[in-house]
C-alpha cells in the first residue's frame, strides 16, 4: 500500500500517556486476528477454491471456500476468520456439517473425523451477507461499489491493514499462506472479473451472469487476494526477462484505453529495472498483470492494481520534492516493487511492515538509480527525508495485529541507503538484495531475519544501526568540539552502544574520511580541523557541542 496508514474499528486500541511513553491497551479482538492461536497453529494452509457471487444491485455477496490444509499436530477446533457483518452460515467437512461457534471475527469450528497428522483434509465454509463498505480505500479497506462514466458496475476489493476475511473466510493470518489458489467470481451480465493469476476459464451461467475462474500456481499472501470487476479493455505484452518470458497482461475502463495504453508502457523499463536490483520477478508462472481500479492502487500479487489517473508521481505530486518523482507514475513503480518486498518476501507479523514498505520505499530510488544516475537516486531518497515525522517506532507491536509508524516508509527507505553507505560497494549492495530475494523466495519472514540476513552478508553488525532506526525514534546525532584545531567527537540521542560509521569532511572543502564514533568522546589524531560536515546520504543529525 501506499503512505497511509491506517486503524480501523477492529484494531481497536487506546493510547494513553504522552507520545513518547505510548502504552496501548488491546482487546481480545486484536488477540485472536493478530496471533497464531492454538485452533490455527495445527493446520498448514495448502489450497484455497474461493467461489463468490457478487450482486452490486443490493451490495451482498454470497459465496464459500474450501480450505484445504495439511494436519501438522492433533487438534479437532479449527479457527477461521470472517468480519461483521458477514455471516458463516454453514461449514462441511467430508459432507458433513460442523457445529461452530463465533467469538468475535473468529469462528471455531469442531471437527468430527479425527485429524491424523501428515493427512490432507478440507473444510468447506459457506457465508452471506453484505461485507462492509469501504469508505476511503485503499486506506480503510472493504468492498468498493462505484460505477464507471458510462453508468456501468465499477467494483474492487481492497482489504490490507483491515483483512482478507473483510470479504471472504479465511486464516487471516499472514503467517502462513496457500501454495495455490482458484478464485471463481460470478459478476453481473457483461462484466469481466480480474483477479490473481493466470484466467483459466469464463463460463457464461443460465442466468446471463459469467463466472470467471483465476488460478494461481504460488503461494499468496491474504490481502494480496483480490477481485476488480468492471467493463474492461485488455491487451497483452511480453517482457524477455532474468527468468524467461513473462506475460503481461493490461486492463483499464473503456473509457481510458487511450492514457491507459500510454501511460503503462512505463511497466517494462520497471520491470527491468527491479530484475537488475532485486533478481528474477517472482511470480513468471502468474504473470504480471496490471489493473485499473476506481481506488489509488495496491500490491495485489501478479495483478497490481491501479488508480493513479495515468500521471506520473503521486496522483501529480512529487514526495521527494527534487522533481525526480515526476518522471514517472508512482503507482506503477512503487505497487509493482512490493512484487518482491510483499508478495515475494512477506512478514509474518504486520509488526514488521517495514520489510514491506521499507524495501519498497528504497525501490523507488533504485529506480530513479537504474535510468537517472546514481547522484538522482540519492537526490530522490533524501528528498523525501522531509515526510518523516519521528512519531513512533517503525516495529509495532507483535501478535496484536499492530503495525508502528508510517516513518516505515521515508525513513525507512532512508535507513536501508545509510546502510548502504556502510557498505560502500554498489555491486554487494545489489547482491544483498538479489540475494535476500533469493533466500526468503516465496517466505513469510520475521523482520529479525531480514536484519540477521543483512548483518551477515555484509560482514558489518548492524544490529545496533536496526535498533536505532526501527525501535528507536531518535535520530543518532555526532555531536563534536573543535578546540585549537583538535577535534573531539561522540554520538548522542543514540540507543546504548550505538557505534555506526560515519563518512565526514574535516574541513571546509576537504576530502570525506571514515569516523567510527562510539557513545564515548574520542579524540582524532592530527591538528588543524575547521569545520565538520557528514556525508548527506547518512540520515544523522550533526552538531557542535554547547559552550563553546
Ligand atoms: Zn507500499
Amino acid at each position: 500500500m501506499k503512505i497511509r496508514l491506517l486503524f480501523t474499528g477492529i484494531i481497536a486500541f487506546l493510547m494513553v500517556g504522552s507520545a513518547s511513553a505510548q502504552r496501548y491497551v488491546f482487546t481480545r479482538a486484536d488477540t485472536l486476528r493478530g496471533s497464531i492461536t492454538p485452533e490455527r497453529s495445527w493446520w498448514d494452509l495448502a489450497h484455497y477454491h474461493l467461489q463468490i457471487r457478487l450482486n452490486p444491485t443490493d451490495s451482498t455477496l454470497t459465496g464459500s471456500n474450501v480450505i484445504r490444509y495439511r494436519v501438522l499436530k492433533p487438534a479437532q477446533t479449527l479457527q477461521v476468520d470472517l468480519q461483521r457483518p458477514l455471516k458463516i452460515t454453514k461449514v462441511v467437512q467430508d459432507g458433513q456439517e460442523l457445529l461452530f461457534r463465533q467469538d468475535e471475527n473468529a469462528y471455531f469450528v469442531t471437527l468430527k473425523k479425527q485429524q491424523q497428522v501428515g493427512r490432507t483434509e478440507a473444510v468447506t465454509v459457506y457465508y452471506a451477507g453484505k461485507p462492509r463498505v469501504a469508505k476511503r480505500p485503499p486506506w480503510d479497506g472493504g468492498m468498493v461499489w462505484r460505477h464507471d462514466k458510462a453508468g456501468e458496475w465499477f467494483i474492487a476489493t481492497a482489504c490490507q491493514g483491515l483483512g482478507a476475511s473483510a470479504w471472504w473466510p479465511c486464516k487471516d493470518h499472514m503467517y502462513d499462506e496457500p501454495d495455490s489458489m482458484l478464485i471463481s467470481a460470478t459478476v453481473p451480465k457483461g462484466l469481466t472479473d480480474v483477479s490473481n493469476g493466470r484466467l483459466r476459464r469464463v463460463v457464461e451461467n443460465s442466468d446471463g451472469t459469467r463466472t470467471f475462474d483465476w488460478a494461481v500456481v504460488n503461494p499468496i499472501n491474504n490481502y494480496g487476494v483480490n477481485l476488480n470487476v468492471g467493463n474492461y479493455v485488455h491487451w497483452s505484452d511480453t517482457l524477455n526477462g532474468e527468468k524467461g518470458r513473462l506475460d503481461l497482461n493490461f486492463y483499464a475502463l473503456a473509457e481510458h484505453e487511450d492514457s491507459a495504453k500510454r501511460q503503462f508502457q512505463q511497466v517494462k523499463p520497471m520491470l527491468r529495472a527491479f530484475e537488475y536490483w532485486f533478481g528474477p520477478y517472482p511470480f513468471y508462472e502468474d504473470g504480471y498483470k496490471l489493473v485499473e481500479t476506481p481506488y489509488l492502487g495496491m500490491e495485489h500479487q501478479s495483478s497490481v492494481t491501479y488508480g493513479n489517473k495515468f500521471r506520473n508521481g503521486y496522483l501529480g505530486r512529487d514526495l521527494s520534492g527534487t522533481g525526480w518523482g515526476l518522471l514517472w507514475d508512482f503507482i506503477i513503480i512503487h505497487e509493482s516493487g512490493h512484487e518482491w518486498y510483499a508478495n515475494n518476501i512477506t512478514y509474518k507479523d504486520v509488526a514488521d511492515m517495514w520489510v514491506h514498505e521499507s524495501f519498497t520505499n528504497y525501490s523507488e530510488c533504485l529506480y530513479v538509480e537504474y535510468y537517472y544516475g546514481k547522484d538522482a537516486g540519492a537526490a530522490y531518497v533524501t528528498g523525501c527525508r522531509a515526510l518523516i515525522r519521528n512519531d513512533k517506532p517503525i516495529v509495532g507491536i507483535y501478535n496484536v495485529n499492530h503495525s508502528g509508524s508510517g516513518d516505515m516508509y521515508y525513513k525507512g527507505g532512508n535507513m536501508l541507503h545509510t546502510i548502504r553507505q556502510l557498505v560502500g560497494n554498489d555491486p554487494k549492495w545489489r547482491q544483498i538484495l538479489r540475494g535476500m530475494n533469493k533466500t526468503f523466495y516465496h517466505q513469510t519472514v520475521e523482520g529479525r531475519q531480514i536484519e540477521q540476513y543483512m548483518s551477515q552478508q555484509s560482514g558489518i553488525n548492524l544490529q545496533k544501526v536496526f535498533d536505532q532506526y526501527l525501535r528507536d525514534t531518535r535520530i543518532p546525532t555526532l555531536e563534536y568540539r573543535l578546540q585549537n584545531g583538535k577535534l573531539q567527537y561522540h554520538w548522542t540521542n543514540c540507543v546504548a552502544g550505538f557505534n555506526m560509521p560515519l563518512r565526514v569532511c574535516l574541513n571546509d572543502s576537504g576530502p570525506y574520511q571514515q569516523l567510527r564514533p562510539t557513545t564515548q568522546w574520542q579524540t582524532l589524531p592530527g591538528t588543524g580541523f575547521t569545520a565538520l560536515t557528514s556525508d548527506p546520504n547518512y540520515y544523522v543529525y550533526v552538531r557542535q557541542a554547547a559552550g563553546q
